[in-house]
Formats: structure tokens, sequence, C-alpha cells
């Protein structure tokens, strides 16, 4: 069975049935959201973050490709992507 390693807890996660750009959810870790995508012609899983807006506190999906510094947008404002601690958060 194709399976890939969980970036949060390492553990095998069986991938059959699934393409690229399906979710799930790492039946082990509570919480986690995993992506499947491809990198340099193989699938690999990304997890899927996400950070609360310290307004209105909806939670909103980090993109992609974002990285701290970057500004996302909620309610109106703008924030700051901050990465601590294997999490993102806005300010
Ligand atoms: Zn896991
Ligand atoms: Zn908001």
């Amino acid at each position: 069975m194709p399976s890939l390693t969980c970036l949060g807890c390492g553990e095998e996660v069986d991938i059959s049935g699934l393409k690229e750009g399906d979710r799930f959810e790492c039946a082990h870790c509570a919480d986690l959201t995993l992506e499947l995508t491809r990198q340099e012609g193989g699938l690999t899983l990304r997890q899927v973050h996400r950070v609360s807006c310290p307004s209105c506190s909806q939670v909103l999906e980090v993109p992609k490709h974002a990285k701290a510094g970057d500004t996302m947008t909620c309610c109106g404002r703008m924030f700051r992507l901050t990465y601590e601690f294997g999490a993102y958060a806005l300010e």
C-alpha cells in the first residue's frame, strides 16, 4: 500500500486512493490536516496550517506558500503572520 510519513506524529499514513490535492486528517494526530502535494516528481505531504483572527476569532487557512512576515486580511484588517514553535499565528 502506498504510504507517506505524517509530519505530525511520524507514523506511516495510508494514501491509497488519494491523489494530489486531496486532504485528510491524520488518525494519530489531533486536529492535523494533511494535503497531498506533488514535489519533484513525487507525492509528499504538507500540513495545512490554520490561524485564528485576533479580532473576530474566525479560523483562517494559511495559504500554501505563505511564510512568516506575510500579511493576511480578515474582517477588513490586515494581520502579520508569525511562526513560532511549529505553529502560525496572526498579530
Ligand atoms: Zn499524524
Ligand atoms: Zn477577523
